[in-house]
C-alpha cells in the first residue's frame, strides 16, 4: 500500500451517490431512454414487483439504443420469463441460510467468512442468487460489528473476511472506514476480500476517500469484481481500476455465464482480454445458482463445458477462469470436469 491522497473536507453529496440516486428504477423510464417499445409492459411490471429494476446511467449509456438483444439489458431488464417456476430453482440456492452464524456474517468455508454488509447495490442483475435473501434481518448493522469481529477473534483460522452484500461499495465512506478499520485491529486477519459490482457499474464510487480507507489498512485487498460482458469495460471502468492497482489492490474478476449475455466462446475470450488491460485477472467462470426466476439464464452442463472447451483453446493459461458451480453444503466451489 501507498501514499494517501487529499481529500476535501466538508464537500457536498459526492457525486456517485447523486449518481445512485438518479440510477433508474422505472420499466418505462429505461425502456423510453433506450428507444424500445414494448409489447406488454405489464408483464415487465409484474416480474420487478418483488426484485425491482435498478440500473445506473453509466451502466444504461453501454446498452446499444433499440436491441432488445442487447447483453447488458438482458441482465437489467425484468421478463416474464421470470415469473415461470421450476422446482429445481429455489429461493436460497446456494445454502446461505444453513451457513448463517448471526445477522450478517456467514461462515461457509475453511479459514473465511463473509459479511453481508448491505442490502444496497447500484444495480439489481436478473440472475442475482440473493435476490430473496432476507436483508433486513440479516445484514451486518453497524450495532453487530462487536459480535462479528468477537466471532473472529474466537475462530482464530479464520484469516480471510469476504465484504459482500448487496454491494458493499453503496456504504458511505464514513460507514466502510468503520468496517474495514474494525477488521483491521483484528491480528489474525491477513486478507479483507471485497466482492462488488460497482467499479464495474459505477464508476465514480473509486473516490479519494475511498483509497484512502483502503490505502490506510494494514491488511492485503483483494477486490473480487463482477463483469459478465465486455461491454461493461469502458474507459472510465478502465481507469478506476487502474486506480485501485496503483494503490496495491489485486484486481479479480468473477463472470456468471448466462444464456443470452456472454454464452460463447468469443465473447468470453474478448471479456478476458479486456479484464487483461483493466489490471484484472479472470477469477471464476461461474454457472448459474439456480435461484428462482434466472432459469431463462441457464445453460446445461454439455453447453457450458462445450463454450468452455473453446476458450481454453484461444487464451493463455492465465486468462482462463475456473469453470465452476456453488453447491449448498459443500466446502468448496465445485470445479466442472470436462469431457473429452
Ligand atoms: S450487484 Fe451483486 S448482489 Fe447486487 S443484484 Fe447484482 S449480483 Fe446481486
Amino acid at each position: 500500500m501507498i501514499m494517501m491522497i487529499n481529500v476535501e473536507k466538508n464537500s457536498p453529496t459526492p457525486h456517485w451517490q447523486q449518481e445512485l440516486r438518479a440510477a433508474f428504477s422505472n420499466i418505462d423510464d429505461l425502456l423510453a431512454y433506450l428507444h424500445l417499445d414494448s409489447a406488454d409492459l405489464n408483464l415487465h411490471y409484474l416480474a420487478s414487483k418483488d426484485f425491482p429494476l435498478l440500473a445506473t446511467k453509466s451502466y444504461v449509456d453501454r446498452i446499444k439504443k433499440s436491441d432488445w438483444a442487447d447483453p447488458l439489458l438482458r441482465q437489467i431488464l425484468p421478463l416474464a420469463d421470470e415469473l415461470k417456476k421450476h422446482p429445481e430453482f429455489l429461493n436460497d440456492p446456494v445454502g446461505d441460510s444453513q451457513a448463517s452464524i448471526m445477522p450478517g456474517l456467514l461462515h461457509k468455508y475453511h479459514g473465511r467468512v463473509l459479511l453481508v454488509t448491505t442490502g444496497a447495490c447500484a444495480i439489481h442483475c436478473r440472475y442475482c442468487f440473493r435476490r430473496a435473501f432476507p436483508y433486513a434481518a440479516n445484514s451486518a448493522h453497524r450495532s453487530q460489528i462487536t459480535a462479528i469481529t468477537n466471532y473472529l477473534r474466537d475462530n482464530p483460522e479464520i484469516t480471510e473476511v469476504i465484504l459482500s452484500g448487496g454491494d458493499p461499495l453503496t456504504l458511505s465512506d464514513t460507514k466502510f472506514k468503520h468496517l474495514v478499520d474494525a477488521l483491521s485491529d483484528i491480528q489474525q486477519v491477513d486478507r479483507i476480500r471485497i466482492h462488488s459490482r460497482i467499479p464495474v457499474v459505477l464508476p465514480s464510487r473509486i473516490t479519494d476517500g475511498f483509497l484512502n480507507t483502503l490505502v490506510s489498512s494494514v491488511k492485503k485487498i483483494i477486490m473480487v469484481i463482477h463483469a459478465n460482458h465486455p461491454n461493461e469495460l469502458n474507459d472510465e471502468v478502465q481507469k478506476g481500476l487502474l486506480k485501485l492497482k496503483q494503490i496495491g489492490v489485486t484486481l479479480l474478476n468473477q463472470t456468471v455465464l448466462l444464456k443470452g449475455v456472454n454464452d460463447d466462446p468469443g465473447t468470453l475470450t474478448r471479456l478476458s482480454h479486456r479484464l487483461f488491460d483493466c489490471h484484472t485477472l479472470p477469477y471464476y467462470l461461474h454457472l448459474l445458482d439456480k435461484v428462482d426466476g434466472a432459469q431463462h439464464f441457464d445453460l446445461n452442463d454439455n453447453t457450458a463445458t462445450a463454450i468452455y472447451q473453446q476458450l481454453q483453446t484461444k487464451l493463455p493459461g492465465y486468462l482462463v477462469p475456473k469453470l465452476v458451480r456453488e453447491e449448498s453444503g459443500k466446502a468448496y466451489k465445485t470445479p466442472i470436469q470436462i469431457q473429452f
